[in-house]
């Protein structure tokens, strides 16, 4: 047992734990085996907390994995209802797919992903215009 003691380097504790005020004590006692000791535990706790925050990481990723998964399914089905490129929709000018032609209406549509994706927007549209003028022409109307 001839390496240095590290208990200065070890991971911040709060200050008003039982174990930082061991820590503190360390050596005190004059018997150097106790901040080893110390040392040891210290340094098995920090291992513990890395395999967490590293467990916590790994769900993240997994889970941020999972997110780009069904965005990218979903973009791919926008892009097919409006027949644009599913990589970039057209605004990317250096895209291997489509080196940016791929605007929407660029390519012929895809007739189910149009109707489930795009008619119900036209519908609305139209409503809100058709509202927009009738009531346009409701003011308009002369008194
Ligand atoms: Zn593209």
């Amino acid at each position: 047992m001839d390496e240095p003691l590290n208990i200065a380097s070890a991971a911040p504790l709060p200050p008003d734990s039982p174990f930082a005020q061991l820590l503190g004590s360390a050596g005190t006692d004059g018997d150097p085996r106790t901040a080893m000791i110390l040392n040891c535990l210290q340094q098995a706790m920090r291992g513990t907390n890395t395999e967490n925050e590293l467990t916590t990481l790994r769900a993240r990723l997994e889970s941020l994995t999972r997110a780009a998964g069904i965005l990218r399914d979903r973009m791919v089905a926008l892009a097919a209802a409006l027949g644009a490129c599913p990589r970039c929709m057209g605004e990317n000018p250096s895209c291997p797919a489509c080196g940016g032609d791929g605007i929407p209406g660029a390519r012929r549509p895809d007739p189910e992903a149009f109707d489930r994706y795009v008619m119900p927007a036209v519908r609305r549209a139209r409503a809100v215009r058709r509202a927009t003028s009738m009531q346009a022409g409701l003011t308009e109307e002369p008194s």
